[in-house]
């Protein structure tokens, strides 16, 4: 059960695009079992506006037009929108209570998706629940990446390792690992550079980081999340698919969605890359992170 002021707090989080697009979506469908080809394609072209995507639309529509009988138009759509979402997103909740400790979670995306705010607000919200974390600046090419991550740690009193600037970001990660394993945490963040890199680059960085902390510790990292930002719209779908050629992406986090009138990226990255949207950021404070829940995020955009 999802608390009835969480709900609120979604909504309001999710009041652009309910206000936007999503408002004349509902309106074209409310109360009609079945659509005309011209509401049919008004529907399809706003969906496409909101940013869900060709292939999630297209699923869409052919949902609302060829879905069971006897139910509403609305109710089709909101059927389908909950299969496409109806990803494993719990996988973050049972790998918080895991007995292996430490946690350790890679934490990648471009520079400005939201990445070090995410990594604050993602310690907060565990800590919350009462698990040790350390922060590990794992992001060496920026000084005030190294910085501003600290800042966090600080305010949110929690371990904090890292390096110089210009410091091998696998060596970083190493350290991390060993000293979460000496300080006794249970979750370890680590922070990796977000530079826009080439394929070639992104892998082997990345590979060299894996293959480092797996030495320190077996298994380790236990998951991988992208962060990405709602606002750039087909852009974060396309950055997935680069970041997903390179790494194994567990989970991700997608930021600013209380900035977008377009939230039906959520869609589009849920169908084209069938990865799990697990938090989504809905502002710039430390309480504005929400474990996604798909139920939650349909009645809140389909509510009239
Ligand atoms: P990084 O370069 O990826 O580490 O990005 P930052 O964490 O520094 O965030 C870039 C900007 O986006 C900052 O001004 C953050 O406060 C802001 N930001 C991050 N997440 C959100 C969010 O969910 N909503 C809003 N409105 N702003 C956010």
């Amino acid at each position: 059960m999802v608390a009835v002021s969480l709900i609120k707090t979604i909504k309001d989080g999710l009041n652009r695009t309910r206000s936007g697009f999503w408002q004349k979506t509902v309106g074209t469908i409310t109360g009609k079992k079945s659509l005309s080809a011209l509401e049919l394609s008004q529907l399809e072209e706003q969906l496409i506006l909101a940013d869900v995507g060709i292939s999630a639309s297209e699923r869409l529509i052919n949902a609302v037009k060829n879905g069971p009988a006897g139910i509403t138009a609305l109710e089709r759509l909101k059927g389908e929108m909950l299969g496409i979402l109806s990803l494993d997103s719990n996988l973050i909740f049972q790998i918080s209570k895991s007995e292996i400790k430490p946690q350790v979670w890679l934490i990648i995306g471009v520079n400005g998706s939201g990445k070090t705010t995410s990594i604050a607000k993602l310690a907060h919200y565990l800590k919350d629940q009462g698990h040790q974390m350390m922060l590990a600046a794992g992001d060496t090419y920026r000084a005030a990446a190294i910085e501003q991550l600290k800042k966090w740690a600080d305010r949110l009193r929690v371990e904090f390792i890292g390096s110089q600037a210009g410091a091998d970001p696998a060596s970083v990660a190493y350290d991390a690992v060993e000293s979460a394993v000496a300080h006794k945490v249970s979750h370890l963040l680590i922070d990796t550079a977000g530079r826009l890199h080439t394929q070639k680059h992104l892998r082997d960085e990345l590979g060299k980081i894996y293959s480092t902390i797996g030495k320190k510790m077996p298994g380790a990292p236990h998951l991988t999340l992208l962060v990405l930002d709602a606002t750039t719209g087909q852009n974060a779908v396309s950055q997935a698919k680069l970041f997903s050629q390179a790494a194994r992406i567990d989970g991700i986090i997608l930021t600013k969605l209380d900035g977008t009138a377009k939230g039906g990226i959520v869609l589009a990255i849920a169908q084209e890359l069938r990865i799990p949207v697990l938090f989504t950021g809905i502002g710039e404070g430390l309480e504005d992170l929400l474990p996604f829940d798909p139920q939650v995020f349909t009645d809140s955009l389909l509510e009239q």
